[in-house]
Order: structure tokens, then sequence, then C-alpha cells
């Protein structure tokens, strides 16, 4: 593991320590104590002064005072791991070119206004046609492709509903994709609420994060992607793309023609993890980040 995904993970790990001491404030204030601060503050004249609340009144305070405290030991102690993540972060931001977003660089298109309306329109996937519309996806997989596709779909909340996928592409590699479902007026809308991408071979649950950086960048593509792709078929979409990865270690750049090529100095080397259309032969090429400038991506 590099040392920055070591010292992200550390900063990730405190950051987990600071909202559960944050819940933990929130939980010492609850309704019930402040009900009896009000009580206290404007009590009527001629009542008589109830002691024990000033009492509880003040050890409230006391706990509200050790948790604040404790909270800003932790964030002064984890200061330099969040400026660290913070500059990585939008370094990976500001050096990542946009994916298929029209006719060049242009800024990664809004959702539709018309997306909630869109969302509305997957009630039915959401119910029972998940399940048909995976069968029916794996089905054209299997026939259609001429690499190993398996899925298996894991876990169901209490109404039944499938709350994600382990979907696998030739060995190469595998995406976690987990789903929700929120109730909007009368119907239920499915909702993506996360992906990620691991190696074929690494021992992952769907809701875990990859241990290998190209696949965990991956992760940042297939995340972005989730944000472009057509919300009424966005599972076969999602599959669909993750698909293109699945010559990840055979296809080498279209541009350099390499397999390996210098990123930057925290990543290193990486594979060509871009998926490019092209405008040719409608054939999925792959770059490198660094090879695509110039490139004119144009939309599936
Ligand atoms: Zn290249």
């Amino acid at each position: 593991m590099t040392e920055e995904v070591v010292s992200l993970k550390n900063a990730a790990e405190k950051m987990d320590v600071l909202l559960d001491t944050l819940d933990e404030l929130r939980a010492s204030v609850t309704q019930e104590k402040l009900t009896q601060i009000r009580k206290t503050l404007f009590r009527g004249q001629g009542q008589s002064f109830d002691k024990s609340i000033t009492h509880k009144l003040a050890k409230l305070c006391a706990d509200a005072e050790d948790c604040v405290n404790r909270f800003e030991q932790l964030l002064t102690e984890s200061k330099n791991e969040f400026q660290h993540a913070e500059a990585t972060a939008l370094e990976w931001e500001i050096n990542q070119p946009k994916f298929i977003t029209g006719s060049s660089f242009d800024e990664v298109p809004k959702r539709p206004s018309n997306h909630a309306q869109e969302m509305q329109n997957n009630t039915q996937l959401a119910k029972n046609e998940l399940h048909g519309i995976l069968d029916a996806w794996l089905v054209r997989a299997k026939k259609d492709r001429v690499y190993n596709v398996e899925l298996e779909k894991i876990g169901t909340d209490a109404k039944g509903r499938l709350q994600g996928f382990m979907v696998s592409f030739n060995n190469v590699i595998k995406a976690g994709v987990s789903l929700t479902y929120e109730a909007n007026y009368e119907s239920t809308i499915l909702l993506v609420s996360r992906v990620a991408t691991f190696g074929y071979y690494e021992k992952k649950k769907i809701h875990e994060s990859s241990d290998i950086l190209l696949f965990q960048r991956i992760t940042q593509l297939a995340i972005n992607v989730l944000q472009q792709l057509d919300q009424k078929n966005i599972i076969t979409e999602l599959l669909d793309w993750i698909s293109n990865y699945h010559d990840l270690f055979s296809l080498p750049c279209h541009k350099c023609s390499k397999f390996l090529a210098f990123q930057n100095p925290d990543d290193k080397f990486l594979l060509p993890i871009w998926r490019i259309v092209s405008e040719q032969n409608g054939r999925i090429l792959s770059y490198h980040g660094g090879c695509l400038t110039g490139v004119v991506i144009f939309e599936e």
C-alpha cells in the first residue's frame, strides 16, 4: 500500500471517530432534556425551583463540553491528514478529464431537469422487475460476450427488495453495486447508492473498497459516470459500462500503445483506465488519463 493510501485511510478512520463523537454529543442533548431546561428557565412566578433540574442541566453542559473538547482535540490531531486528503482529492479532480460529455471536454452535464420524473418511471424496476432485468442482462451477456460474466445478487431488505449485487467480467474486474429505495409519493424509486470496483481475486463485500489503487481509480470514474447514465436504464447501462473493463490487462493505450504510463507522483504508473467509444467504428478504446488530451469524446 502506498504512503498516500495509508495516510488517507488514517484520515478516514479519524473522521469516523470524529463523527462518532458528534453522534455522542447529539445523543446527549435529548428532547426530554431540552424540555426540562425550557421548563426551568420559563417557570412561572410563585412556583418552587427544582434544584434537581439545575443539577441535570449542569451535568448536561459538562458532558457536552467534554464531547466538544475531545472533538476539538481529534480535529487538531488530524489536521495534517485532512489537509493531505483534501489536496489529493483536489489534485485528482483537476487532473481528471471528463468522461463522455458530448463533443468536447465541457462541464460534466447536469442531471436533466426532469430527473425526478425519470426516476419515478423506474418504479416498477424497484419493485419486481429488477430481478428480471438482471437475469435478462446476464443471459444476454453470457450469450453475446466471449469472456466469463458472473453476477451474484446480494441481500434483500425487509420488503424483499434486492440490496445489491456483485458482477465480474473475464476474471479481471468485479464491481459491487449497492441499491437503495426511496419512497416518492405513491412510487418507490430505485437508486444506485454506491458502486465500487475490485480486482477479481480481491475478497471484498459490495460495500467495501478495493485495496488496489488501479481499482480505486476506476471506482472514481464509475461514480462520475453514474450521474451521466440514463436513469431509466441505469442498471443495464452501468453493467455495460463496467464490462468495458474486461480487457483491462490486455488492451494497451490507443494513443501511446503502452500498458503502463506515469500518471502523477501519487499514482505513479497506471494502466489505461479510460474507456472511450471510437468515433470511427464504435469500438471501445482505452487511454491513459494523460493521453486523453486532444481526444474528442463522443457520446455512446
Ligand atoms: Zn497512453
